[in-house]
């Protein structure tokens, strides 16, 4: 709660002398503000980032005490430690592959998840835009498969970062050649493949799943490899939200709690 208010008061102020600055300014600016402020909003962006990976130490936390108290089924078994490194990268990624499935098909989850989906183009912004309450669910459900599992610190920490990393690419608006993106996504989620994901058609939607490796929609027939309208024809995010002016951060968070 505490957070919440310094982040609050942090944001209102700076937006506040943003205005002030606007209205009357005490010297006439050099640079242009497009060239400045995303750079320095953007290095305010990473440092929040830490701070949820600070938290998200929990995860962490939750594996070193899942060894010590020899929890879990890694903890049980008897395998070489880079075998069970192994199988909890892979059992991570399921895990949270069958979360975001979840996500969508339970209406109640959906009304969370459908936040990161009214984006209305796609970017690598759109990798961090998620209602609170899903990234603190996620941690919840993290922590329980981490003790379940046993799985081991290192694994954790290593999954984290692949996680984060991947879910940037895979939302990066960028070029990749057709073919070297057929053959990365032999292996990896693509952003061509990803963007399928955001796509406004609801089959579309509700296809390619996955966040770094794409074997699991082709497992569970959940791949599509290419969108209908291709993927400069695509529309992107959800048609109800379709009028970007009607999506605002207030109404985004107040969203899951509407009828
Ligand atoms: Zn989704």
């Amino acid at each position: 709660m505490d957070t919440l208010i310094r982040l609050g008061v942090f944001v209102g102020t700076l937006i506040m002398m943003m205005l002030w600055e606007a209205r009357a300014p005490r010297r006439q600016l050099r640079y242009s503000r497009w060239q400045r402020w995303p750079i320095n909003i953007g290095l305010s962006a990473i440092t929040a980032m830490l701070l949820r990976l600070s938290i998200g130490g929990i995860a962490y936390f939750a594996a070193i005490l899942a060894s010590e108290m020899e929890f879990g089924l890694l903890n049980m078994l008897i395998l070489p430690q880079w075998l069970s490194l192994v199988v909890a990268l892979i059992s991570l990624d399921l895990a949270l592959f069958g979360q975001h499935l979840a996500m969508h098909r339970w209406p109640l989850l959906w009304r969370l998840h459908k936040v990161h989906h009214t984006d209305l183009d796609f970017d690598v912004t759109t990798a961090v835009r998620f209602h609170p309450v899903e990234i603190i669910l996620s941690l919840v459900y993290k922590v329980i498969i981490i003790s379940l599992l046993g799985a081991p610190a290192l694994a954790v920490l290593i999954f984290e970062l692949i996680l984060s990393t991947s879910a940037l690419f895979n939302h990066g608006n960028i070029m990749i050649p057709v073919r070297w993106d057929k053959r990365l996504r032999w292996l990896l989620v693509t952003p061509d493949m990803h963007r399928i994901h955001h796509s406004s058609t609801q089959t579309e939607t509700d296809s390619n799943f996955g966040f770094s490796i794409s074997i699991w929609d082709r497992l569970f027939g959940t791949y599509i490899g290419e969108p209908a309208l291709g993927q400069k024809g695509m529309k992107i995010g959800l048609s109800q939200f379709r009028y970007s002016s009607a999506v605002t951060l207030k109404k985004l968070l107040l969203m899951p709690f509407k009828p």
